[in-house]
């Protein structure tokens, strides 16, 4: 079958890879319908993500059809249309029985990281059970592969650590495909106000589409006063962190009320400064996540409810065998303002 295979940094390449197989009876493997790229893909192309190691065949977000199961899988038979997690979990372990399946101690996020991944024909899916959900009947499956990561991550990393609530204040640092996934999850809840920030005029108009209520271009340095001006001088109930670097982090410190929350889910790869000389006193809180996708099932049913239209995240459609510009494509999306694309096998 062919595979999008990681190489080492910078280096990635399609290749012929042998079939995957059964190997564990809780196993399944799946014919890939549609996958996509993640911003996780690039950073592990930038070599910030030691776990995956060369030889990788990357990708955790798609769509597919069930080929096979081993004998332990209950929930699932071949020919079913499922969606795929980008966390797999036992259900079983200490973790898992917290619901926090990102750190399951045989799961978590292991596809297209220290296992092969969903950018390829054929996929193994291990714990299948608990980590694939079936396609319900008349879905759309563009928008279902925005649930596979994006949406639960915006939702649980952003929007559920940040305590948004009815009336209140949002920031979100980066309008990348993360932060207009917070964007989207946030209005579950009804905030009154929330601040898109990036470096995009292009992003920030998408956001504004998507519901933001004020855009700030952080490019002249002033996006802290930027939200301070249109918060009265208070700062956010919730800073959302959706980039990942020093700089956005650092923002977020200065962008928080008294008694807010700064929720990061930018995956970072330098130290970052935390200011509590000016913090120590301000009655907030901090918090870090790696999705656990507990959420799914919810969005899933908001999905098939038309509550929520991630579609508007999809910008490219390529084949499979088109994945090399369809990488290219996302890599440059200040050119090509490409958010989501989605590949078809
Ligand atoms: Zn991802
Ligand atoms: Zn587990």
């Amino acid at each position: 079958m062919k595979a999008l295979v990681y190489l080492g940094p910078k280096e990635k390449a399609v290749q012929e890879r042998p079939m995957p197989v059964i190997s564990a009876p809780t196993d399944a493997i799946v014919k890939m319908v549609l996958t996509t790229i993640c911003g996780t893909d690039l950073h592990i192309l930038k070599g910030d993500v030691p776990t995956c190691q060369p030889g990788r065949i990357l990708g955790h977000e798609g769509v597919g059809v069930v080929q096979a199961v081993g004998t332990a899988v209950t929930a699932f038979k071949a020919g079913d249309r499922v969606l795929i997690s980008c966390v797999s979990a036992c259900g079983k372990c200490v973790n898992c029985r917290k619901q926090m399946y990102s750190h399951c101690s045989t799961g978590g996020w292991i596809l297209g990281n220290s296992i092969d991944g969903t950018q390829a024909e054929y996929v193994r899916i291990p714990h299948a059970d608990m980590s694939l959900y079936a396609v319900p009947p008349g879905a759309d499956e563009e928008s279902l592969v925005m649930l596979s990561d994006i949406l639960p991550t915006g939702l649980e990393c952003g929007v559920l650590n940040g305590q948004v609530q009815p009336g209140s204040s949002v920031a979100i640092v980066g309008a990348g495909p993360i932060g207009l996934a917070a964007l989207l999850t946030a209005q579950f809840y009804t905030p009154a106000e929330i601040i898109m920030i990036d470096l995009d005029d292009g992003r920030l108009a998408t956001a504004k589409k998507l519901g933001a209520t004020a855009t700030v271009n952080s490019r002249d340095g002033k996006a802290a006063e930027a939200v301070m001006a249109l918060t009265a001088q208070r700062g956010v109930d919730t800073a959302i962190e959706a980039v990942g670097i020093p700089e956005t982090f650092e923002l977020c410190q200065q962008l928080v009320a008294a008694g807010g929350h700064i929720a990061n889910i930018g995956v970072h790869g330098r130290k970052v400064d935390l200011h509590l000389e000016s913090l120590w006193d301000r009655n907030i809180s901090i918090t870090t996540r790696l999705v656990d996708t507990v959420s799914t099932p919810m969005l899933l049913k908001t999905l098939c409810a038309h509550r929520i239209d991630p579609k508007q995240l999809i910008t490219h459609r390529f084949r499979f065998d088109q994945i090399l510009k369809a990488y290219e494509t996302f890599a440059s999306a200040t050119e090509t303002h490409a958010l989501k694309v989605i590949i078809a096998t």
